[in-house]
């Protein structure tokens, strides 16, 4: 009887002991997942907003990116990209092919989800808008990366580049084309007939002089387009710098009268040198695009404490389709009468360009048959209480 008891009351124990430990491992294991189960739930916290940054972050590229599956269903796709190729619907699950017609695309892509290359470089024109992009197709394993560069600009400026070298080229060669003609006819015998050898070479300077100018006014563009060169800014008597260059080019103006009636002292500020290029540039276009017995007029006013000066003829006057196109480079109305009264075409740019170095601006105003008015506005000057831009 003992025996049984003792026997009952050590399993008794053994049950309690065993039934602890089983309650303490429940609860160590139920901890574990506790902490297993938090663990995860900042997991999940931590993707979310990782996605969420991803989400922004495509939201936010300028550039078009697209991701595809092996199957070239569309996994990814952000804004940019759905408004290039003008996608009204959400084309998440669909097949590329269904989604974007362009070849390149998907010879590019096929490239790379085949044979594993990565693409770059290939253009492609966005239908509607004519907006070009660079295509970069990159394999991800599986599926591929579509990402779309705007390159838009760039062609723009190649565009203006390569019509800027074209220009030169043509401008440069005119006038070689007839210095090398009138130096073979010298060469082949001109030389013996002394009188017209004389009017070869005087021709032949001519035309030298020509390209010398052409180089001068595109070093002087070029550095006045970088910014290259520094203004000396000068309190002066605008009048002055006027009435001076309206007596030089007065000297050639041959059937037309050129006037200043600017009054002294027209005080601004300005770069003396410079301000009279400005001037020689308006008042020879004045004189050269004028009519005989037609007349040049140099003035000045003040606008809102803006000094303006005018130049005003009574020319052949501009086109309204014009008026902004002669401030661009080697354009030039009427070609044949322009290239006759001489001239590299780029007067006008760099009166436009060096307006601005001053912190001021060109206005130009005409009447086909009637004539032409070019306003120079410039900052008020210091010592009055203007509140114009500064010059700069
Ligand atoms: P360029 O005079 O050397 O041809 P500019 O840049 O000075 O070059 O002028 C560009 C063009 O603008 C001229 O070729 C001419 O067609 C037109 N133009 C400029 N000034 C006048 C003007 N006062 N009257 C009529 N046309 C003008």
């Amino acid at each position: 009887m003992a025996a049984t008891a003792l026997s009952v009351a050590a399993l008794a124990a053994l049950w309690g002991t065993w039934t602890a430990r089983r309650a303490r491992a429940l609860v160590a294991e139920a901890r574990a997942a506790e902490r297993a189960h938090d663990d995860l739930q900042g997991r999940i916290a931590e993707l979310d907003e990782d996605r969420r940054l991803l989400r922004s972050v495509f939201a936010g590229m300028r550039e078009g990116l697209l991701v595809v599956d092996p199957d070239r269903r569309i996994r990814l796709v952000n804004d940019a990209f759905r408004q290039i190729f003008g996608l009204p619907f959400d084309p998440i699950g669909r097949l590329l092919a269904e989604v974007i017609r362009d070849p390149t695309v998907a010879s590019d892509l096929d490239a790379a989800l085949l044979e594993g290359k990565e693409i770059r470089e290939s253009v492609v024109r966005a239908v509607d808008s004519g907006r070009s992009f660079e295509l970069h197709v990159t394999p991800l394993h599986p599926g591929a990366l579509v990402l779309l560069f705007e390159v838009s600009r760039l062609e723009a400026l190649e565009r203006v580049r390569r019509e800027f070298v074209a220009n030169v080229s043509h401008e440069l060669r005119t006038p070689l084309t007839s210095i090398k003609a009138f130096v073979e006819t010298l060469l082949e015998g001109g030389l013996e007939d002394r009188e017209h050898a004389r009017r070869f070479l005087s021709i032949v300077r001519r035309h030298a002089d020509r390209m010398n100018e052409l180089i001068d006014d595109l070093t002087d563009l070029s550095l006045i387009e970088t910014g290259s060169i520094a203004l000396d800014l000068q309190e002066m008597d605008a009048g002055e710098v006027a009435r001076d260059v309206v007596a030089q080019l007065a000297l050639r103006a041959g059937e037309v009268e050129v006037r200043c009636t600017v009054e002294s002292p027209f005080p601004l500020q300005a770069d003396r040198r410079r301000l009279e290029q400005i001037l020689v540039n308006l008042v020879d276009n004045a004189i050269k695009f004028n009519r005989p017995g037609g007349r040049v007029v140099v003035s000045g006013t003040m606008e809102d404490r803006h000094p303006v000066l005018a130049v005003e003829d009574t020319g052949v006057g501009i086109p309204a389709d014009s008026l902004e196109k002669v401030f661009h480079r080697f354009y030039r109305v009427d070609k044949a009468r322009s290239r006759e009264a001489g001239g590299t075409g780029l007067g006008l740019a760099i009166v436009k360009h060096l307006m601005r170095l001053h912190g001021g601006a060109v206005r130009l105003r005409s009447e086909l048959g009637r004539g032409s008015r070019f306003e120079l506005e410039f900052p008020p000057p210091s010592g009055s209480n203007g509140r114009g831009r500064p010059a700069s």
